[in-house]
């Protein structure tokens, strides 16, 4: 189903065409209501109206039919946009942010209006050449597995150095043999070049719950790096198209971003579900905890909860963690991550995620577990032990690693149950 305000048009017949329709003019959709601002982190953080979604869409507006000059004060409230789409959620007019934000973003990047960092534009380039961006990254994954890496978003993990989750998936598969519906696992390029073990704990979890993964080759990436930095989409379809064409039941995410981007470029045609919301399909292993006195606190992704629009995850999957859980204090507000924008805009950011990660300080269990399902949300998370937010232990992990059975497990057959309801945040 396209989710309203989102839809990004594309022909219906070939998942893999290279057509893409002309965005529409959609500045006009706004009628002012004001209903978005107290969802809005950047107009909570400075009470200015410009720095709010119903003050962005009138400057764009107001640029648009050249009331007002496109000057640089007026750029800055569109860097400043977290990009978190809690205005879409809220917007009782369906107007299409996400989609508005999408391309004022690449129009001010093409006239100068914003500069892109360097190191990011290198990054986005990388993203698009995954072998490369594998082999560059070999440093970073020896100085995590090693536990050497100092760097406040760089959260601790032991990734494969050299083995692809591509080639993991095979050898599991062939050991296990699992016999249930044909799961295209998308690797992530951040995901997969620094934080491989997740990926191995997603196929792990994925096949031991009967789900055959495959995981295509050329894969690319989904164009969400891009479109936060408001760079030009890659002009390949070749992710699209391996994970399309390998002919799977669902595509499976375990990155909120990626996943928001996979469904709007592939325009639901071959569901693409977030692994987390997925097992909520099945009645995943109880696990036996590492840390017994643990308390785990869930934290949804923005573009979990407002783009792909699932709002909590099923009570199955979270009791299967065999610790107590209960959702994190505004658990569907923005942490500040936003992609790139912790790296854009870190102060702001570190704003955003103050107030949110407050309760770590007084909470629950020994260490309490701040479990979300996006990495780049893990890495914001983490900053707030290392810039002084929070001044106790605390750990920071993916959910799919707390339902991880780890090497040694059993397949289970069952048979796929109906999604229970999730359980609701209030
Ligand atoms: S995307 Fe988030 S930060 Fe940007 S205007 Fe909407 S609510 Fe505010
Ligand atoms: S809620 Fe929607 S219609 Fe109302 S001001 Fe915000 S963007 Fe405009």
């Amino acid at each position: 189903m396209t989710q309203p305000g989102t839809s990004l048009s594309k022909p219906v017949d070939d998942p893999c065409s290279e057509d893409r329709t002309a965005p529409r003019d959609l500045l006009t959709s706004c009628v002012h209501c004001g209903l978005c601002l107290e969802v809005c982190p950047t107009w909570q953080l400075s009470g200015d109206e410009n720095n709010s979604p119903r003050g962005r869409l009138r400057l764009w507006r107001e640029e648009a039919e050249e009331r007002i000059p496109q000057d640089p004060w007026t750029a800055r409230y569109t860097e400043e946009c977290v990009g978190c789409l809690a205005c879409e959620s809220a917007c009782p007019a369906n107007v299409p942010y996400g989609e508005i934000l999408e391309q004022q973003r690449a129009d001010h990047v093409s006239k100068g209006r914003t500069r892109i960092n360097p190191l990011l534009r290198l990054a986005a380039a990388l993203a698009a050449r995954p072998r490369l961006f594998s082999a560059v990254t070999v440093p970073l994954r020896i100085l995590r597995r090693l536990g050497f890496s100092q760097h406040r978003n760089l959260f601790p993990g032991q990734p494969s150095i050299l083995q692809s989750t591509a080639d993991y998936a095979r050898t599991l598969m062939q050991k296990h043999q699992p016999s249930g519906p044909l799961a295209a696992l998308q690797v992530g390029c951040l995901m997969e070049s620094a934080f491989r073990e997740i990926n191995f704990a997603t196929v792990r979890v994925l096949i031991e719950n009967n789900f055959r993964v495959i995981v295509p080759e050329q894969q690319e990436c989904c164009g969400a790096v891009q479109s936060h930095l408001g760079l030009p989409a890659p002009q390949s379809s070749a992710n699209e198209c391996s994970l399309a064409r390998s002919n799977p039941d669902v595509i499976v995410t375990n990155s909120s971003g990626c996943g928001l981007a996979l469904q709007h470029s592939l325009n639901n045609e071959v569901p693409v579900r977030d692994v987390i919301d997925l097992l909520s399909d099945v009645a995943p292993h109880q696990r036996t905890p590492q840390h017994p006195e643990a308390h785990v606190y869930i934290d949804l992704p923005c573009h979990l909860v407002h783009g792909q629009r699932v709002q909590g995850f099923s009570e199955n999957v979270l009791n299967a963690t065999g610790l107590p859980w209960e959702y994190a204090p505004q658990a569907a507000d923005c942490c500040g991550s936003g992609g790139v924008y912790h790296l854009q805009q870190p102060q702001n950011a570190t704003r955003i995620l103050q107030e949110k990660s407050r309760f770590l300080n007084e909470a629950k269990g020994q260490p309490p577990i701040l479990a979300t399902s996006n990495h780049v949300c893990m890495m914001q998370w983490y900053s707030a032990g290392k810039n002084g937010l929070v001044h106790r232990p605390f750990l920071v992990k993916h959910l799919i690693q707390l339902l991880d059975p780890g090497p040694d497990f059993s397949v289970q057959k069952q048979a796929l149950q109906p999604a229970p309801r999730p359980v609701s945040l209030q």
